[in-house]
């Protein structure tokens, strides 16, 4: 096999490059994290060769679904099933779920395949509003979920900035909703299922939770389990969870038939098998209890971060958090998300820019950023490493326009992240 260096120096920059990013900044960015070599193996593996359309198992006329009946709609399958076969019984597992679909290629294809399933074009579905912390595929315009459904978006409550079960409950009773999605991509208090599901039943409506970011806590057991009241449950796989950048469904046996037709042939091709063998691995790694030792490691930083950042001056959404992110409100110091978020860029410090709830500034400028601790725990840091990033982020913003106080900050960075070494032994040739 070829070398990139004889082959494509180009491509060999570019990773190189990016290898170095990753390695020297500070990765603060709620969503991302940095998955085990072993599930980049996996995702690097032979599996990328190998079409198989279907599924590793077929349904009987009955209902049973038979892992010894052939699914696919190609030949030569049969270690590919055996791939796909491991994954769906540990994410299972992991979340106590009676069936799992492992083929959904991201987060968003995955809320497309329940939209799709539970839903007709035109029904009415509530999201947590955009500039609360829902996602795109809760509702925005552009987004299929808004194009071909009707959207009702709930906010949080102007004084708590936390969800209003009560006004909740009283907009589904008006409304009458045919689904209601938990779930957000930035809110940092624990979601209440049971209340979501005792409003949902109220009103005759679905309910899906989307926990595409907190997954990992929950499979860590420090957030509440919403398999048991939800229809149906999406989740990406390389958020909190830590594995390759995917999706995946969990729901009952009563819709198991009915979801798979919608992921394939509804939606999807070819399922990405080399993913779904690296999803495999990354199930594998959250079953051990090292991996609760993580997650926790995971919420106490982001605690002790929120603090540090309070006493540095800003204000935190809803004044905390109990997940892995949290909501920085910059009005207190003066400077927009946009800003901030590009002078941290020059920091070495990587945040995003985020509105915070009634922001009074455009969404693409935000009073916000957003941040999160998944991925620098990974990388090994606890406390007084919190301490340090709170005072990086703050001399940032004091500091906007000054190129010499961010620069000194850049070094400081440097060496930070010198001390906690990423992935030693990957090498790109
Ligand atoms: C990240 C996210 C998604 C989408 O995941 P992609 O893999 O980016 O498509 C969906 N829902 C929520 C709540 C998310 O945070």
């Amino acid at each position: 096999m070829s070398s990139f260096k004889e082959k494509d120096p180009e491509v060999l920059n570019i990773l190189n490059k990016e290898l170095k990013r990753q390695q020297g900044n500070l990765e603060l960015i709620a969503s991302e994290n940095f998955t085990d070599p072993l599930v980049m193996k996996a995702q690097g593996s032979v599996f990328t060769n190998k079409y198989a359309e279907g599924y590793p198992y077929k349904y009987r006329k009955s209902g049973e679904l038979d892992y010894n009946l052939y699914g696919r709609y190609y030949g030569g399958c049969e270690f590919i099933d055996e791939g796909e076969k491991l994954a769906i019984e540990r994410v299972k597992k992991l979340f106590g779920a009676e069936h799992a679909n492992v083929q959904p290629h991201s987060g968003s294809q995955a809320n497309m395949a329940v939209y799709y399933t539970l839903l007709e074009p035109g029904d009415l579905v509530f999201g947590l509003d955009l500039s609360h912390g829902g996602h795109l595929t809760h509702g925005h315009p552009l987004s299929f979920s808004g194009k071909y459904f009707k959207i009702f978006h709930y906010t949080v409550d102007p004084k708590t900035e936390v969800i209003n079960y009560d006004q909740l409950r009283k907009w589904a009773v008006e409304e009458k909703p045919r689904m209601i999605i938990a779930g957000a991509s930035a809110y940092p208090r624990k979601l209440d299922f049971a209340k979501f599901k005792e409003i949902a039943d109220e009103v005759g409506a679905y309910l899906m939770v989307d926990m595409a970011h907190i997954a990992g806590l929950i499979a860590a057991g420090l957030h509440e389990n919403p398999v048991p009241y939800a229809d149906m449950v999406t989740s990406t796989t390389h958020k909190t969870l830590r594995g390759p950048r995917g999706g995946f469904v969990l729901t009952k046996e009563k819709y198991r038939r009915d979801l798979d037709r919608v992921v394939f042939p509804g939606l999807q091709g070819g399922p990405l098998e080399h993913v779904i063998l690296a999803k495999a691995v990354a199930f594998k790694l959250a079953l051990e209890p090292e991996f609760k030792d993580y997650q926790k490691k995971v919420v106490d930083n982001a605690k002790t971060l929120a603090e540090a950042l309070k006493r540095e001056g800003f204000r935190l959404v809803s004044g905390g958090t109990d997940t892995h992110l949290m909501l920085v409100d910059l009005r207190p110091k003066k400077v927009t998300g946009k800003k901030l978020e590009k002078a941290l860029d020059k920091a070495g410090i990587t945040v995003n820019k985020n509105t915070i709830p009634f922001d009074p500034e455009k969404p693409f400028v935000t009073s916000g950023i957003r941040i999160g601790t998944p991925a620098m725990t990974t990388r090994g840091m606890g406390k007084d490493e919190m301490v340090k990033i709170a005072s990086f982020i703050r001399r940032v913003a004091e500091n906007i326009e000054n190129e010499d106080e961010i620069a000194k900050v850049r070094d400081e960075v440097k060496e930070l992240t010198d001390q906690f070494p990423l992935y030693p032994n990957v090498k790109y040739e």
